[in-house]
């Protein structure tokens, strides 16, 4: 059986979901192992045993939090030559990227990023061509890296799963302590996590400003349980930050609805939601992309609906 890699990031002692996405995903394809460093290591790796993983190595020093990628790279080069692991699986995050670029130079190893799909050790899909063509692709050499969308498997846990928990004693050199994180920014935030709602209410550049934006907030409060994103042209118009963005380069969210508010549906904002479970659009524009991939178009000016949603809802809940 080959061996499968998981490397698990860890944030200000949380630990990633879709690692836990990936070890679902890598019980298929082999033997299930997972690298995770950063204080509050040592706890994920038994949340990490439960999606199945066999061995955690774990360590939770300070020094992979304080320095940006390259302590991490430096024990995982050190682990992969003790332990030659055929394939690592990261998720699309940025510090994952930053480390699994970082290491494919150093090893000299495939790196495949955006991948959608893993059919087994040597066969993947990844998108292409902002997310409109799906390619097969061949894997060569080993390790294998490879970058997976968020979402694009399910976590689901393994019955039983337990840990064993293998300490990573290597000694960070200085010359990999040059990128320190000098300063950590919150955004404060109410309500669910964009990428875990179960709604999501998306607004476009058809709301044409970011006064008109608030009003998609108050429908979100109004709903409950709900979550607001955007397009980029919003969030390059500055509206709101960067976390709103959904697509290509933004987040990827799977919820049960998702209403798309003057959003025109380009393919790099596809890809990014086209895996809700219900979606509605509402557009002035009848021929708007966004109509083809919808459960429910309604043409018409999101402006005059946004204000009527609300208060159908409130009169609606009492
Ligand atoms: C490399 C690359 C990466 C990209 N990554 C992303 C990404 O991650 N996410 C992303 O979203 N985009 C991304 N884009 C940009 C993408 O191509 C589109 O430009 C963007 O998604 C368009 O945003 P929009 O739908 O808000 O704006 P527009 O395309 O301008 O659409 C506005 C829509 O609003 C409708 N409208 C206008 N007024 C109203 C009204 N009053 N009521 C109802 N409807 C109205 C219009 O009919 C129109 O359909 C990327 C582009 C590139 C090149």
């Amino acid at each position: 059986m080959p061996t499968i890699w998981v490397y698990a990031e860890i944030d200000n002692g949380k630990l990633d979901p879709s690692s836990l996405e990936l070890a679902t995903k890598a019980r298929e394809l082999g033997d299930v192992e997972a690298v995770v460093l950063g204080p509050g290591a040592t706890e994920a790796a038994a949340r990490l045993g439960e999606y199945g993983a066999e061995i955690v190595y774990a360590s939770d020093d300070q020094v992979y939090a304080d320095y940006v990628a390259q302590p991490h790279v430096h024990a995982l080069t050190e682990l992969i030559g003790e332990n030659a692991p055929d394939m690592i699986l990261f998720a699309m995050n940025y510090d994952s990227r930053d480390i699994a670029g970082r290491l494919s130079a150093r090893l000299g190893s495939t790196l495949m990023s955006n991948v959608l799909e893993i059919e087994s050790v040597e066969r993947a899909k990844t998108a292409i061509i902002g997310g409109t063509i799906i390619v097969d692709v061949a894997l060569e050499g080993a390790p294998k890296i490879l970058l997976a969308r968020a979402k694009s498997f399910v976590a689901e846990p393994l019955e039983g799963g337990e840990a064993t928990v293998v300490p990573v004693e290597t000694t960070v050199p200085e010359e990999a302590k040059r990128a320190k994180r000098v300063e950590r920014h919150e955004e404060a935030a109410t309500g669910p996590k964009l990428e875990d709602a179960p709604v999501v209410l998306s607004g476009g550049r058809g709301l044409q400003g970011p006064d008109n934006f608030k009003h998609l907030e108050d429908l979100a409060s109004a709903i409950g349980n709900t979550a607001v994103g955007a397009t980029r042209a919003v969030v390059d118009a500055g509206w709101v930050p960067y976390s709103y963005q959904i697509g290509q380069t933004g987040k990827t969210v799977k919820p049960s609805v998702y209403i798309a508010f003057g959003v025109s549906g380009a393919t790099q904002h596809i890809v990014g939601m086209k895996g809700a479970k219900r979606i509605i659009a509402i557009n002035k524009d009848e021929e708007a992309p966004i109509f083809q991939i919808s459960d429910l178009g309604v043409v018409g000016d999101a402006l005059k609906i946004i204000p009527q949603l609300i208060e159908e809802v409130k009169s609606r809940k009492g």
